[in-house]
């Protein structure tokens, strides 16, 4: 057995986070004694809890809303996906230094690939919302060769923003963003779009009765549709899509699979992800 293994997860609020289960299931895998704790820190105290984390000996900690961004302000070393993203979720912790990583998109590749949704290379795309987890996946989308994206958020000029970034930086790809209240250009482009993203909150719980958009009555019959949502594990929309014969998977992958992937950035082993997503799995329902 390895003994008195630290990890942690910033963030607030942190409710009932799943990230605790999803550790002790990857560390019994290796007989790990890992102490893995929820964290809910208020912003002015960031720096303090990670230099308490470092004293403490903690091998490493997640990061979640709101402070994937405001982290960065306090870490020694970033990816290039980091400085890229402008955003982490993976820190460890090696001496003084603290290095910043970014491990959503590939945890999203990952579960888009297990998913069976299809490849990405050359497809078009709409992505609902324009936050961090559309920055991670779009990026991810980017790397897999999508050809097209159309990103819809509440915020028209944070979408263009997002858009401007990826056009500056990738040149052969066509992007462009709206406000998520053109209906008419949403109903348009999903005639022919191959895959639809939701990376907003809306829909989760505690409010699962809500969806980011409604259907429209013609849809691209091929379109497969990834709701980063795991809570509910199916949204309304998911269903409401799946009753219209539309493939779908939801966001526990890639929560499970960005976990993983962590896991191995602070202990140097990559875990079987199969027992992670049953231990979220009973904690979440079926
Ligand atoms: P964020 O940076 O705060 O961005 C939230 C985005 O959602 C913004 O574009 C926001 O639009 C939009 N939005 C918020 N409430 C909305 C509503 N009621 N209707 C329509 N749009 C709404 O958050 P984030 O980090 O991107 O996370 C977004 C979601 O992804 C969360 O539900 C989070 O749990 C999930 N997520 C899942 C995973 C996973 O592993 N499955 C990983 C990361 C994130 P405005 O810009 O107009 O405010």
């Amino acid at each position: 057995m390895i003994s008195n293994l630290l990890a942690g997860l910033l963030g607030y609020p942190l409710g009932h986070t799943v990230s605790p289960v999803l550790h002790r299931a990857a560390a019994a895998q290796f007989n790990m004694d890992l102490n893995y704790f929820p964290f809910e820190v208020e912003k002015h105290n960031l720096k303090d809890a990670l230099k308490g984390m470092q004293v403490l000996g903690f091998s490493g900690c997640n990061v979640t809303i709101p402070y994937k961004e405001h982290i960065l302000e306090f870490v020694t070393e970033q990816s290039d996906v980091v400085k890229f993203l402008g955003a982490a979720n993976t820190l460890t912790f090696r001496g003084n230094m603290i290095f910043a990583d970014n491990t959503d998109w590939e945890g999203f590749l990952r579960s888009w690939d297990e998913s069976g949704l299809g490849s990405i290379e050359g497809k078009s795309a709409v992505i609902l919302g324009a936050g961090g987890a559309a920055d991670a996946v779009f990026y991810a989308l980017v790397r897999r060769g999508i050809k097209e994206t159309y990103i819809f958020n509440r915020d028209k000029e944070r979408g263009e923003k997002l858009a401007e970034k990826f056009a500056g930086s990738y040149p052969n790809l066509q992007c462009k963003a709206y406000a998520l209240s053109y209906k008419s250009g949403l109903s348009s482009i999903l005639k022919t779009a191959d895959i639809l993203i939701n990376t907003t909150p809306s829909g989760m719980h505690p409010a699962p009765e809500n969806m980011p958009v409604s259907i429209p009555s013609t849809i691209n019959e091929s379109l497969v549709y990834y709701d980063l949502i795991y809570n509910p594990v199916k949204t309304k929309l998911a269903q409401e899509l799946e009753k219209r014969g539309i493939k779908t998977a939801c966001g526990l992958g890639m929560l499970v699979h960005q976990a993983a992937l962590a896991f191995k950035r602070w202990f140097g082993m990559e875990p079987n992800p199969a027992p992670m997503f049953e231990k979220a799995m009973e904690i979440l329902g079926k």
